[in-house]
């Protein structure tokens, strides 16, 4: 890549993607899968690449994929590489290292984290990969595994107006495209979004074990809140989908909320703004983290609340 662009990779860093372009899809897990399944059914032609052999064997038993030996020879092949990966020093790792993506991409190319990573550091990954020639976008997502199934994600996109205009519509294939401003900008917009889905889960949470405790019935508490100023996603749908029923299963890890909260955390230190509540919060995940576990659903935040009323009971 440090070679200077002749004309027709010039034409090509100005050309939009589509299908049959090739994209390299790294991370095909609870949220990956379904998004890289989006991309072949829109046509694309998808080189996979997970350290988790299972994943990739779950993917390629129902899809048409190529199967890179490395991380090298799949940034060779592919002039999109699309990022779904836990958190930003992984992405980091994988673009950077020996014989890792970046290593074998080729003039015009586009990386594009859709992880949940810190604005923080894909800043300062996005200028390193600058001095090298090679755009990064920021394109972090909500809307859970359901959302990813049906294609109707929100993406959160930072970077160059230019570089989204040519990734635009392959995002649009994954969900509804939000350009938020400069790289970075989508993973701040993602930390900041979950603190405030992670504080109503854990406030509609606290306020259902006070009521049942008082002795009001869970259901009919979310039923009234949903009909008042009180509602939210959690009390529309991961109660009723998720802690009502006991299920604690939606397919997104504790460990990873708690992670989106030390990023809000670290947003707010960096920009010295308040963040009484936030530090709070990310207090009650990552101790709901260390009881319950990283792989542990993160509605069951609720189960760790409700263990406090034990804990008082039993003084
Ligand atoms: P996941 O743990 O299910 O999937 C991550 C995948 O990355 C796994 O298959 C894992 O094997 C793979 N992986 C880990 N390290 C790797 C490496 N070094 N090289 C290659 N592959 C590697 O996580 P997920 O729920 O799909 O979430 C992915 C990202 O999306 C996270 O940043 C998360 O915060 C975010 N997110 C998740 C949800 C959700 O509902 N699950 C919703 C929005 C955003």
């Amino acid at each position: 890549v440090s070679a200077p662009p002749d004309r027709s990779s010039r034409k090509k860093m100005a050309e939009k993607f589509a299908p049959p372009d090739r994209i390299g899809f790294i991370g095909l897990g609870n949220m990956g899968n379904p998004m890289a399944h989006l991309l072949v059914a829109a046509g694309y032609r998808l080189a996979v690449f997970d350290t988790n052999p299972e994943a990739i064997k779950h993917f390629a038993a129902s899809h048409t994929c190529e199967q890179p030996a490395d991380l090298k020879s799949l940034g060779a092949s592919c002039p999109v590489v699309i990022t779904m990966l836990p958190e930003g020093h992984i992405v980091r790792q994988v673009l950077l290292r020996d014989n890792g993506v970046v290593a074998g991409l080729r003039p015009g190319s586009v990386l594009i984290d859709m992880s949940s990573s810190s604005p923080v550091g894909t800043r300062r990954l996005a200028a390193e990969l600058q001095d090298r020639g090679i755009p990064l976008v920021d394109a972090p997502v909500s809307g859970g595994v359901k959302k990813a199934i049906d294609g109707t994600l929100a993406i959160m996109a930072g970077g160059a107006i230019e570089v989204i205009e040519r990734i635009r519509d392959l995002l649009a294939v994954m969900g509804k495209v939000f350009h938020v401003g400069n790289t970075g900008s989508g993973h701040a917009m993602k930390a900041l979004n979950n603190y405030l889905s992670a504080g109503t889960l854990a406030m509609t949470a606290e306020a259902v074990i006070a009521g049942t405790r008082f002795g009001l019935d869970a259901a009919k508490i979310i039923e009234i809140l949903n009909a008042s100023s009180g509602r939210s996603t959690a009390s529309e749908h991961k109660f009723p989908a998720f802690i009502l029923p006991r299920t604690f299963n939606s397919g997104f890890a504790l460990g990873l909320m708690a992670k989106d909260l030390r990023l809000a955390v670290e947003i707010a230190t960096t920009e010295g703004t308040p963040s009484l509540l936030l530090q709070v919060l990310s207090g009650i995940y990552n101790q709901a983290e260390q009881d319950f576990g990283f792989s542990a659903d993160n509605t069951d935040v609720v189960r760790y609340l409700e263990s406090l009323v034990e804990d008082q009971n039993n003084d």
